[in-house]
């Protein structure tokens, strides 16, 4: 069973602490650094890409491209799409369409929310993405959540309900009818590595591919302390959230290459065969009738 591996092309102080920071020049040795560790256990990873992170750094695509990557959008300036309207959130991703555009000469069939922030106040975003020409989205956690998730969305892929377009939610555990977020960021680093590997194989085991993902940031042991002695202010908790363990990274994402395969989502997508009794995400459609639009949980969502 191919899972999909990806990658949050962005830089740590510009995407976590404040979108209006410059993007740094640490992006392009954490990304060297993760190129190599993929080569070497000859991974390809769908890498979403952060249109500022481009714009500052026009050799990065390129050199992605050229390794075998899939390159797909992140949107251009990291903004939380339930914090933007329509308008503003179209723009800001036909920005990210057209560098990846100039830089790659190829348009992203795939796009992921900053921060996961496609939750159920921010559906319209969907039919937005589809019209400009995306194939698939990667922005639903389902988790209960306070910055992000839709706790009861299908954990498997599966189609929008207002639109045209496949979503592959983040991989969970479900432990006692609740979703754990595991296999990727944070969650990565400070969980054990029995629950990722539970989690990968029971969704493996019910015909279904896992989504991972992770930044290139978090292969960068001492970055967090190097921002912080450079004078950037953050709490001594974001602090040790964003930085314990990152040293154990390596390592362990060697062995989650070595126990189940990985491909970019556009070649698992094409593995899979998405019936039309495939769950969906209902739409969030302005008017009397939204409220009234329930969540759709099928049997396999449930089983899994
Ligand atoms: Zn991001």
């Amino acid at each position: 069973m191919l899972n999909a591996l990806t990658i949050d092309l962005e830089d740590w102080p510009q995407a976590v602490l404040d979108p209006s920071l410059p993007i740094t020049d640490h992006v392009v040795g954490n990304v060297d650094r993760l190129l190599t560790l993929l080569d070497k256990h000859s991974v390809r990873a769908t890498f979403f890409a952060l249109g500022k992170v481009c714009e500052r750094h026009p050799q990065l695509l390129p050199r992605i491209q050229s390794a075998g990557h899939e390159i797909a959008s992140h949107g251009y300036g990291h903004e939380l799409v339930y914090r933007l309207t329509p308008r503003p959130f179209e723009d800001d991703v036909r920005r990210s369409i057209e560098i990846i555009g100039s830089q790659t000469g190829q348009r992203p069939l795939g796009y992921r929310a900053p921060a996961f922030s496609i939750t159920r106040e921010s559906l319209w975003a969907g039919p937005i993405l589809a019209n400009l020409g995306f194939r698939y989205s990667s922005s639903i956690f389902p988790i209960r959540k306070a910055r992000y998730g839709i706790h009861d969305a299908p954990r498997i892929p599966h189609r929008w309900g207002n639109c045209d377009l496949v979503e592959f939610p983040l991989a969970t555990l479900r432990v006692f009818g609740c979703h754990v977020p595991v296999c990727g960021g944070g969650y990565m680093r400070l969980l054990p590595w029995w629950v990722h590997a539970q989690a990968i194989g029971s969704m493996n085991a019910g015909g279904h591919p896992a989504v991972v993902y992770l930044h290139p940031y978090e292969l960068a042991s001492d970055e967090v302390g190097v921002f912080r002695r450079a004078g950037l202010r953050f709490s001594t908790r974001r602090r040790v959230m964003q930085s314990l363990w990152r040293s154990r990274m390596p390592q362990r994402l060697s062995r989650l290459f070595d126990a189940f395969r990985f491909a970019p989502i556009t070649q698992v997508l094409e593995a899979i065969s998405l019936s039309r009794s495939s769950p969906t995400v209902s739409a969030a459609v302005p008017g009397p009738a939204a409220a009234a639009l329930p969540m759709a949980a099928s049997p396999t969502y449930a089983a899994t």
